[in-house]
């Protein structure tokens, strides 16, 4: 039998105490990180079942169980051998989320909360539209969100972790199944800053592309204005479609509650907007909340009128949804939505919409997504 090495008088550097597997007692030995099939995309899959033995056809036929028909079984997936399933039982899992909740509003939003296996919790909301016959989700790329602007709940919650790809798609993945029906259009419009954790947004992207189910052009993300992320994205020349919440005409009155204002001015933010356009040819969307009180004037809406005079682009107003009145924010009435409206639209040769206002009964209108299995990460 070798020798103990801690009874040999040399000192022992760290590759000797792996070498000899000493550094390791058992109880340290992390458990054997199983597979998820959820966030492999089909090389992944190809690579795994050829290591098994499989003929490359199983690896479309699960890739196509996961990510089009979106099953959440294994023993779903009828084509594939009962050899193959036990395998995939035995050393992979499909996904990791959770449910944990499910609230449907009186208009048919449904809100699902979620648990990650580190125990956070996120939201998505899926929306039927009956009226166009579609249906929406809305998923969420980060627990929490760092950017912290002042009208949002998810803001207060400060930046837990961003998510992994497989997390984001498995959002979309488990709605589609849940719901029974096929999602018409994908919004990166949920807890986080998307652009803030921009390479797995990219890669859930990948994921979703390759299953040919929702093309680039049904998808959009929304963004603060991250500038050197949407040049970025910009040169991806991706089919999306980039919204992008400006709220304020001017720099004073963004910096009120954008801090993210301060790092990159509307000038800078104006300056990728266009290139963006430029490099995609994909009219933008310009998200803008109304606020009573701080950016709903007719000296607003003239300003953003000429702000937004030569970039190509859709207006959509958002009245603000209420997060708590310790905030310190209210919403404009219905005439004061009406009004900014009618005077943008004449300092403007822009469409203009006023948001159509989903799931305010049950909190998950745009902005209200805070859980509240959720601690905040700061004070
Ligand atoms: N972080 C990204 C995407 C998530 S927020 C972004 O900020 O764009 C999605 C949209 O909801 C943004 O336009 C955001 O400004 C808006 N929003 C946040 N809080 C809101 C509130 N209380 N009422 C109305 N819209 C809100
Ligand atoms: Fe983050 Fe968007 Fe909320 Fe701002 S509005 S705090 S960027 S999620």
């Amino acid at each position: 039998m070798t020798p103990h090495p801690t009874q040999t008088n040399t000192v022992l550097s760290q590759q000797d105490l792996l070498e000899a597997g000493l550094n390791r007692g058992p109880a340290d030995n992390p458990p054997r990180e199983i597979p998820r099939l959820i966030g492999m995309d089909l090389a992944a899959l190809e690579a795994m079942l050829a290591d098994w033995g499989e003929p490359a056809f199983r690896a479309r036929q699960l890739h196509s169980w996961i990510y089009v028909h979106a099953v959440r079984d294994i023993e779903a997936m009828t084509n594939l051998s009962k050899g193959l399933r036990n395998r995939l039982h035995q050393d992979t899992r499909l996904g990791q989320l959770e449910l944990v909740d499910k609230q449907i509003s009186r208009d048919g939003t449904t809100k699902y909360l979620f648990r990650l296996q580190d125990g956070n919790v996120i939201e998505s909301v899926w929306m039927p539209f009956q009226e166009r016959e579609s249906t929406s989700i809305c998923v969420s790329t980060q627990v929490g969100c760092a950017v912290n602007c002042g009208f949002c709940a998810t803001g207060k919650l400060g930046l837990k972790r961003h998510l992994s790809a497989a997390e984001i798609v498995e959002q979309l993945l488990y709605v589609r199944h849940d719901s029974g029906q096929p999602i018409n259009n994908l919004v990166f419009m949920g807890q986080g800053e998307p652009l803030h954790n921009y390479d797995a947004f990219i890669e859930a992207l990948r994921l979703i592309n390759q299953s040919a189910e929702l093309g680039m052009r049904h998808i959009t993300v929304s963004t603060a204005g991250l500038v050197p992320q949407i040049r970025k994205l910009a040169d991806e020349q991706l089919q999306l479609t980039l919204a992008v919440s400006l709220h304020a005409p001017d720099d004073d009155t963004r910096n009120r509650f954008m801090p993210i204002n301060q790092r990159y001015p509307i000038a800078e933010l104006m300056g990728a907007l266009q290139y963006y356009y430029d490099q995609t040819h994909r009219r933008l969307t310009i998200e803008y909340i109304l606020l009573a009180g701080l950016n709903d004037s007719d000296a607003h809406a003239q300003a953003l009128g000429n702000l937004l005079e030569t970039l190509h682009c859709n207006i959509n107003l958002i009245p603000y949804n209420p997060i708590g009145a310790e905030y310190g924010f209210k919403r404009p009435d219905r005439l004061a939505c009406l009004r900014f409206k009618r005077t943008l639209e004449a300092h403007s040769r822009h469409k203009v919409t006023i948001r159509l206002e989903r799931g305010t009964d049950i909190d998950a209108a745009c902005g209200q997504l805070a859980n509240r299995h959720q601690a905040p990460a700061r004070s």
